[in-house]
């Protein structure tokens, strides 16, 4: 049984399981995918029916930030943890370089998935990148055709929510992987286009203040975050 957040139903697993689960799925016949939803996308998911069922039909649903673990406290229907995709898509990499699996990276401005692309392979021996794609494309048919080419187990693919949702629900199977992740921004921090919060600050569940203060522009969108919270306020007086 999922824990429900405003509408979207979260696996509710540590980070352990959560790869061992994602492992397991890179098994599975058929092509799978996980998403990794924070509050921000919770919200886009109020407004965003489409962009909901993408979400909710995933396979494995993980709290992103400790912002939905909050949330999920506090609707009485507690989270065992934040299980932040970056660090799955880690866990994730160490499995699949032991069996030798391909991964191939969709996503991001030109030039970053190569480079993310061969810093994953010398720190991940063993895992094969299958090939990478920027993302900004028009024609979808024609990437998840090279996808399949590319005879990729597993893709990470980072463009943003919900575009990253919509695309693998909808494309997915097509690109004839067992699994594909949606992960964000994930590719500029493998590439060190970009850096991610120090651990003090993620250990104090204050990665999205860290974000906020180096990219100023995101105060918009994380407007979001507060709404979030009236959201599960109201939610959990209705309960
Ligand atoms: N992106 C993309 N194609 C698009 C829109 C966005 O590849 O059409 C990429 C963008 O370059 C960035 C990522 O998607 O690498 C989104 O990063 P963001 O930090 O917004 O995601 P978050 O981690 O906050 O979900």
């Amino acid at each position: 049984m999922r824990i429900d957040v405003l509408g979207v139903g979260f696996d509710n697993v540590t980070m352990e399981e959560a790869v061992n689960r994602g492992m397991e799925l890179l098994h599975r016949p058929g092509t799978h995918y996980v998403v990794t939803p924070n509050p921000e996308i919770v919200e886009t998911c109020r407004e965003n029916l489409a962009a909901r069922q993408a979400v909710n039909r995933a396979d494995l649903v993980l709290p992103d930030g400790i912002g939905v673990v909050i949330g999920a406290k506090m609707l009485g229907t507690p989270l065992k943890e934040k299980v932040p995709g970056i660090e799955f898509a880690a866990g994730l990499m160490e499995g699949m370089a032991k069996e030798g699996l391909s991964l191939y990276l969709l996503g991001a401005q030109s030039g970053v998935a190569e480079k993310a692309g061969e810093k994953l392979a010398a720190k991940y021996p063993g895992l094969k990148i299958a090939g990478t794609h920027d993302g900004y494309f028009e024609e979808d048919g024609a990437v998840a055709e090279a996808i399949r080419q590319s005879g990729a187990d597993c893709v990470f693919v980072c463009l943003g929510a919900p575009k990253q949702e919509l695309w693998m629900a909808k494309h997915g199977e097509t690109t004839g992987a067992r699994l594909l992740c949606g992960l964000g921004g994930s590719l500029d921090v493998f590439a060190g286009v970009v850096e991610r919060a120090p651990k003090f600050w993620s250990d104090h569940g204050l990665e999205w203040f860290y974000r906020l203060c180096k990219n100023p522009w995101r105060a918009k969108r994380m407007m979001k975050l507060p709404l979030f919270l009236v959201h599960v306020r109201k939610e959990k007086g209705r309960k």
